[in-house]
C-alpha cells in the first residue's frame, strides 16, 4: 500500500482533508473561492447538534493552504466547546479568509464572503474576529441575516471584545478565589500579555480592583499609551513567562503554554483571554496542574464575547449579556471543584462537561 511506505506526517497530503489531525470529525468544510474579488475562504462547521455553528471570520496572512485549514478546523472545534460549556443553544463553527486584512481586503471581497455565509442558510452565523471589524459584519449584513456583530445603529451588539473581557475578569476572580482563599485582587501582580481590544479593557478592570498589573505587547507605541494610562508597569524582563507574578493572562496569541515556557512560569494563576492558549491540550494541562499552577481553561473564560453575540439572535440584551457573562464566575468555580473531585485537569473538566451537555442533546434528538 502506499500509504504504508510514508510517515504519518505525510500522510495529510494523500488524505488533505479527513485526515487532517484537526478535522475530528467536522460536519462539514466550505472551500469558498472568487476569482473576481480574489476572495479565497474556507468555513468550518464542527458540530451543530446545540443549534446553527456560529464563530467569527478571520482574516489572516496563512503561509500556506494547510496553515489555514488547520486554523479554522482548531477554531471551529473550540467554539463548539466554548458554547457548550457556556449553556448556549449553539454550534461550533468559524472561517477563514485567506490574505492580509491591512492590504488584501475590499468591500466587494467581504459582501461575497457573504454571499456564501447567505449559501449556507442559517447553518453558520458569523461574526468578527481577528482581521475583521464591526464595519465588515455590517457588510457581510448586506448579503445575509446569518452575521452577528453588527452595529448597535443596526440593532446589533457591536464589538464583543469589552464583554469578552468582563467574563476573562470573572473567570480570573473566581481563579484567584481557589487559590489564594479570596477573589480580591488588591495588591496582586498580574502580568497581561497582549493589551488589544481584550487586553486593555481587562487591564482597566483589574487596576480599578488595586491590582500591580505590569503588561508587555510587541506593539511599542500601544505600550506607552496603556502604560500612562492606566499606570501599568511595562514589563522590562528578559523573560516574562519566568517573571515573578501571582497571575499571567495570556490575551495575544494561543499556544503560549508549550514545551520552552511551561517549566519557567512561576505565575499561580493563569487566566486569560486568548484561544488555545495549552499548546497540547492534554500533556501541557498535566504538566500544570503538577506544578499546582491553576489554569482557568481559556474556552471557558474568554466566551463574553459568543455570549454577547448570541444575545443579539435571541433579543440583544446588554444588561441580560452582562448578567450571563457574570456567570462565568460560577461556572469557573464549579469546573475547579469537579477537576479536583476527579482528579483531573480543569481543561479536561470543562471538556467533559461541554461535551456531556452535546451528547444529552444528541440522544435527546434521536428519540
Ligand atoms: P487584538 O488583536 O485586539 O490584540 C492582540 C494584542 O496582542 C495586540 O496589541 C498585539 O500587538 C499583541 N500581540 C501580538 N503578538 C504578541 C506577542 N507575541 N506578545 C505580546 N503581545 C502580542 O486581539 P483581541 O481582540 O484583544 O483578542 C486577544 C486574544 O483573545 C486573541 O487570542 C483572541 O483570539 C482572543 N479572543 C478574543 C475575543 C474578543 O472578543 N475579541 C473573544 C475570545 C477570544
Amino acid at each position: 500500500m502506499i500509504t504504508e511506505s510514508l510517515k504519518a506526517s505525510e500522510l495529510h497530503k494523500i488524505d488533505p482533508v479527513f485526515g487532517q489531525v484537526s478535522f475530528d470529525n467536522h460536519e462539514q468544510i466550505v472551500f469558498c473561492n472568487d476569482k473576481d474579488t480574489g476572495l479565497k475562504a474556507i468555513i468550518g462547521i464542527h458540530n451543530t447538534v446545540l443549534g446553527p455553528a456560529l464563530g467569527g471570520t478571520r482574516m489572516w496572512k496563512y503561509a500556506n493552504e494547510w496553515e489555514a485549514l488547520n486554523d479554522v478546523l482548531r477554531l471551529s472545534r473550540g467554539m463548539t466547546y466554548k458554547s457548550a460549556i457556556s449553556g448556549l443553544n449553539l454550534g461550533g463553527g468559524k472561517a477563514v479568509i485567506m490574505g492580509d486584512s491591512k492590504i488584501d481586503k475590499t468591500p466587494e471581497m467581504i459582501a461575497k464572503f457573504g454571499d456564501y455565509v447567505n449559501s449556507l442558510s442559517g447553518k453558520y452565523i458569523t461574526a468578527e474576529d481577528v482581521g475583521t471589524t464591526t464595519a465588515d459584519m455590517d457588510l457581510i449584513h448586506t448579503r445575509t441575516a446569518h452575521v452577528t456583530g453588527i452595529s448597535e445603529s443596526l440593532g446589533g451588539s457591536g464589538n464583543p471584545s469589552p464583554v469578552t473581557a468582563y467574563g476573562v475578569y470573572m473567570g480570573m476572580k473566581a481563579a484567584a478565589k481557589y487559590k489564594f482563599g479570596t477573589d480580591n485582587l488588591e495588591g496582586k501582580r498580574i502580568l497581561v500579555q497582549g493589551i488589544g481590544h481584550v487586553g486593555e479593557t481587562l487591564v482597566d478592570y483589574i487596576t480599578a480592583e488595586g491590582a500591580k498589573v505590569i503588561i508587555t505587547d510587541i506593539n511599542e507605541a500601544r505600550l506607552q499609551e496603556i502604560g500612562q494610562k492606566y499606570g501599568a508597569q511595562i514589563f522590562n524582563g528578559e523573560d516574562l513567562y519566568s517573571a515573578d507574578v501571582d497571575i499571567y493572562a495570556p490575551c495575544a496569541l494561543g499556544a503560549t503554554i508549550n514545551d520552552e515556557t511551561i517549566n519557567k512560569i512561576k505565575a499561580h494563576v493563569i487566566a486569560g483571554a486568548a484561544n488555545n492558549q495549552l499548546a497540547n491540550e492534554i500533556k501541557h494541562g498535566q504538566m500544570l496542574k503538577d506544578r499546582g499552577i491553576l489554569y482557568a481553561p481559556d474556552f471557558l473564560i474568554n466566551a463574553g464575547g459568543i455570549i454577547n453575540v448570541y444575545a443579539e439572535i435571541v433579543k440583544y440584551d446588554k444588561a441580560e449579556a452582562m448578567r450571563k457573562t457574570e456567570n462565568i464566575y460560577n461556572t469557573t468555580l464549579e469546573i475547579f471543584d469537579f477537576a479536583d473531585a476527579n482528579n483531573i485537569t480543569t481543561h479536561e473538566a470543562a471538556f467533559r462537561i461541554a461535551q456531556n451537555r452535546i451528547d444529552l442533546r444528541k440522544k435527546e434528538l434521536a428519540q
